[in-house]
């Protein structure tokens, strides 16, 4: 379900059911004179609208403000849109807040933008993990009181933290594409594999006619097409099922 259309009495049942509650993270970055600044955001909007009607999930409007940087090119006249981190990471920190306090706990974030080396982390995805560390830090402390790390009810958080389930996973970030995705797929800019994923996701986004392969990173986007497209789109859909615990997932198909 989208957020911006569920009724109360639909949130309530989404918190009671423990229900995935998704945003869609991303940027506008200058991705090529062929594809749409918007890339990196909707391979992640048009992916989830897949898996959204094979389970009990709510995607929350996308956030594309991320921290595109300027590394790609220079924004005149070229369409990318630079926030910086430092500005990003308080604004998750309380967008966090007030999705634990409307009663969430199971928030994932998705992200294309710079993913490649998601375990070291670039400035869009830290900031919004800074963001989620600090937002249940401060409710744990809010709602619990000072020392409840230290309590006597919480002599299983080791346990618990094995098994996934400790205070710290209620807000998850993934890549929409993991290292064993990148390894049968291409991992680039605005080349082969973005562009065959958006002609495959969005292909309004792409228009072939504009490509002048005049930038290195955009060579390969010659050779794009949907049908490669579709061969990443199946190993991210099997990833994302995964990460939300939907019942298309790899580990629970019979
Ligand atoms: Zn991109």
């Amino acid at each position: 379900m989208r957020y911006e259309m569920m009724l109360p009495h639909q949130i309530r049942a989404a918190i009671e059911g423990n229900w995935p509650v998704v945003l869609p993270l991303g940027v506008l970055e200058y991705h090529g004179e062929h594809m749409a600044v918007g890339m990196d955001t909707l391979a992640v909007v048009k992916a989830l609208e897949i898996v959204e009607s094979e389970g009990n999930m709510v995607i929350l409007p996308p956030f594309y403000y991320g921290a595109a940087s300027y590394a790609v090119e220079g924004p005149e006249g070229m369409g990318s849109v630079q926030v910086d981190s430092s500005a990003l990471h308080p604004f998750a920190r309380e967008l966090f807040t007030g999705l634990l306090r409307i009663g969430f706990r199971n928030i994932h974030v998705f992200i294309h933008h710079q993913s490649e080396n998601f375990a070291v982390g670039m400035p869009t995805d830290l900031a919004f993990k800074f963001g989620a560390r600090q937002a249940i830090f401060a409710f744990l402390e809010k709602t619990r009181g000072e020392g409840w790390w230290g309590d006597g009810s919480m002599a299983d958080y080791y346990a618990k933290q094995a098994g996934g389930s400790d205070p710290f996973n209620w807000i998850k970030l993934h890549p929409l594409m993991t290292a064993s995705t990148i390894a049968h797929y291409p991992f680039d800019h605005a080349g082969d594999g973005e562009t065959s994923l958006m002609m495959a996701l969005c292909p309004e986004a792409v228009d072939m006619s504009r490509h002048d392969g005049k930038r290195w990173y955009t060579e390969s986007a010659a050779r794009a097409s949907a049908a490669t497209g579709r061969h990443g789109l199946d190993l991210i859909l099997a990833h994302v099922r995964g990460a939300l615990g939907l019942p298309g997932a790899p580990s629970e198909r019979k």
